[in-house]
Order: C-alpha cells, then sequence, then structure tokens
C-alpha cells in the first residue's frame, strides 16, 4: 500500500480487532474502547448497564431537543469465525493489496458502529449546530437474539427519554450498483411440534404410532415450504419476489426412537411413543400472523399433536415506505441528491430494528455497502476501505437532513 491509511479506516481496523465474538465477547474490550474515542472527538458518551450488559451511548445535543432524536444504533457484538475456513486470522484485519479488509464484522456490522462513530465526530468538527437530538447507542448481544441487549433498552425510562424519531440500523451489503434500505423484517418463529403414539413391537403393523403421525403433519409443512419456495423463484427475476417476501420453513430438529446414541445404540425393535420436529419459520409483515398461527394449529390438530413456541412474536411492524412517511421521503431525496439509488426490501432475517418498530417508531435498516458481495457470518468476511469511506461520505450527506427535519 502507498500513502498513508485513512483514520477512519485505522480505527476501524482496531475495532475489528477487539473480540467480541460470541460466546465470550470482550464487551468491556469494545466499551473502553468507545467510550475513549467518544472522548477523544468530544461527543457526550454514558455507558448504560442496568439492562445488564454495557450499552454505550454518544450524543450530540441539537438547537430543539423537544423534538423526537435521531438514534443511530449498532451492535458490537459478531457470530464466530472457523479459523480453518478463512485465509486469513479472522480477527486481524489484514487488508491486502487492492484495500480489502478480511475480518469478522467486516460487514456486520463493525463497519457501521465506526462510521457512525467517525460521522458524529465529523458532525461535532464541523461546529455546526443541528435541529434535533443525535443519539448513537452501541448495544451487546443482537447475534444471539437481545435478549440482554435491544429488547430489554427500549422498554426503559432511558430509552423513552431519548424520544426517538426515527432509527436507523444496519441493512445488507448489496453486489450491485444500487443500495438496500430495509422498512421490515420477517418474524422468526422457532416451533416445536411434538407427537404421542402407541407402542408395540417393531415386527408388527402398530397403527397411529409418534413417527406416522409427525411425518403427515412434516409433510404437510413442507408442501407449504414447496409453494413458498416456488412464489420465489416464478416470474422474472426483476419484479419477482424477494427472499423476505416470501415465509420459509426449515425442518431443523428432529427426534425419536428408544435408546441414547450414537449409533448402533437404539432399540430398532420398539417402536417409539414420542417424537418431535422443530422448524425455523421466518414470516414476512405482510401476512397476518394470528392466520398463520392458525395454519399452525390446523397442521398439527389434524393429527392430534401439540406445539410450543422455543421462538415468538405476535407483532411485527413495518416503516412505511410511501411518501407521506416524511423520514422515508428526506431519506429517499437526500440519497437521490447525491446520486443513489435505494432500494427498499424486506430484510430477509431480524435485526434489533423490530424492537424499534414494534413501539411504533419508524426504523430503517442501510448499510451503505455496494458493489461487495453479501458475506455476513460467512467465512472471509470483507470490505473495501474505499467502500467503508464512501459510506462514511454518504452517512455525512444524508444523515444531517433527518437530523435537521
Ligand atoms: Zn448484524
Amino acid at each position: 500500500m502507498s500513502g498513508e491509511e485513512n483514520k477512519s479506516v485505522t480505527v476501524f481496523r482496531e475495532f475489528l480487532k477487539i473480540r467480541t465474538d460470541h460466546p465470550k465477547p470482550d464487551y468491556e474490550g469494545s466499551t473502553t474502547f468507545l467510550v475513549q474515542k467518544a472522548k477523544e472527538y468530544g461527543l457526550e458518551c454514558e455507558v448504560y448497564r442496568e439492562t445488564g450488559l454495557p450499552i454505550v451511548i454518544m450524543k450530540i445535543e441539537g438547537s430543539d431537543p423537544s423534538l423526537p432524536s435521531v438514534l443511530l444504533n449498532s451492535h458490537v457484538d459478531v457470530v464466530p469465525a472457523v479459523r480453518e475456513c478463512w485465509n486469513t486470522e479472522p480477527f486481524a484485519a489484514i487488508k491486502d493489496e487492492n484495500g480489502n479488509i478480511f475480518a469478522r464484522g467486516t460487514q456486520d456490522m463493525k463497519c457501521v458502529c465506526i462510521q457512525f462513530l467517525e460521522v458524529a465526530a465529523r458532525f461535532v468538527k464541523s461546529g455546526k449546530k443541528m435541529k434535533r437530538n443525535l443519539y448513537l447507542t452501541f448495544v451487546p448481544d443482537e447475534e444471539i437474539g437481545a435478549g440482554q441487549g435491544m429488547e430489554p433498552f427500549v422498554e426503559t425510562q432511558k430509552f423513552r427519554d431519548m424520544n426517538v424519531g426515527v432509527a436507523i440500523d444496519e441493512g445488507l451489503a448489496s453486489p450491485t450498483e444500487e443500495f438496500t434500505v430495509f422498512y421490515g423484517e420477517r418474524a422468526p418463529w422457532w416451533v416445536h411440534i411434538t407427537a404421542v403414539g402407541n407402542t408395540g413391537h417393531g415386527s408388527r403393523f402398530i397403527e397411529n404410532t409418534a413417527v406416522e403421525k409427525l411425518m403427515r403433519t412434516i409433510n404437510k409443512m413442507l408442501q407449504f415450504r414447496h409453494d413458498q419456495f416456488t412464489d420465489l423463484h416464478k416470474g422474472h427475476h426483476e419484479c419477482g419476489k424477494k427472499l423476505g417476501d416470501v415465509t420459509t420453513l426449515n425442518l431443523t430438529v428432529l427426534k425419536a426412537g428408544v435408546g441414547e446414541g450414537p449409533f448402533p445404540n437404539y432399540s430398532y425393535n420398539v417402536i417409539p411413543t414420542k417424537a418431535e420436529a422443530g422448524f425455523d419459520i421466518r414470516i414476512p409483515p405482510t401476512v397476518n400472523l394470528e392466520d398463520f398461527l392458525k395454519q399452525i394449529r390446523e397442521w398439527t390438530s389434524e393429527e392430534g399433536l401439540s406445539f410450543e413456541f422455543a421462538n415468538y412474536t405476535a407483532k411485527n411492524e413495518m416503516t412505511g415506505v410511501t411518501d407521506d412517511n416524511t423520514w422515508w421521503k428526506t431519506f429517499k431525496q437526500s440519497a437521490e441528491n447525491i446520486g443513489i439509488k435505494l432500494v427498499p426490501e424486506i430484510f430477509p432475517a431480524a435485526t434489533d430494528s423490530r424492537f424499534i418498530r414494534n413501539l411504533g417508531i419508524p426504523a430503517f435498516g442501510f448499510s451503505p455497502i455496494n458493489n461487495t458481495p453479501i458475506l455476513l457470518h460467512d467465512h472471509n468476511e470483507f470490505l473495501n476501505e474505499k467502500t467503508f469511506i464512501r459510506g462514511l461520505d454518504i452517512y455525512e450527506q444524508i444523515l444531517p437532513n433527518l437530523v435537521n427535519l
């Protein structure tokens, strides 16, 4: 590499080296780092710990703090990396000769953490006062369901006092020139189904066994899966549905059999009285959740099976992406003004935005990463430094329009 590295890129690479990967994320390390940076940049900063793990909150006060604020939220934790599957050490943040930085979290979402931080630093440095309060929150545990992160945080007085009017959180990289922005996400339901049936010797025709009943239900559900898959893939690519528009359903748990493994320590000649199946189901916000619950009841009750949820949400709000939502209108126009096309989509998985949307607060998922393969949670996750720097410029040009709205 020739020339000196951009300072924000250096901060990004330092942050990538902090081991916030599960199952033992170093939140004290990331907190110390962020607090130090806030001090350096002249940003108001506090560490909130009342929901358990540390949440770093930074603030730039607006000229009219009574107005609803703009929140930039990012999670500091990352998923684990399997060293053998990577070409470089996943927490060394190595940059190659093309400027590609390889590390876990380069896309999801330490890039955005540092872009928010660095753009806030630019705002402070410019000395220009903006209208609304601007908050930055750096939260833990998004990757494991946010049970000690955003989920309880949005219920606190602290969060209410922030009076959030709109939130910007993570999106996804886009492999094309366009940028995607997410206005809703699919509700994750994890359903555990249990069948109970007759037992007997494996040499006879036993009727109504647990496995048989479970299989019939599973087959109905897999037929539904097939229909959704067809729905996703039919039609032209351009106008067709995206993953976020259909319901995915995957059989992820399957249990039956008398005895304890491993193979061959089972009673192969005994019909088991109990069989269980678990599904990961992701439902788009366009589907009525009550109706879908009825559908699950139907699938299971026909065979007399019971079910419970390992993960369930009864609410799944979307943020409006029509011009009557002034936040969206401003966001979209500001992007257009700098020659960026935003393509609104439903996020295929779950992010912290769902907790904010379910309070009725608009939230957009946007990572300013284009022309980059989607590598979140994948091996050899990377981001090019030029894309990172451009993303910083994009935020710098778009965000003031929201804060001054
Ligand atoms: Zn993420």
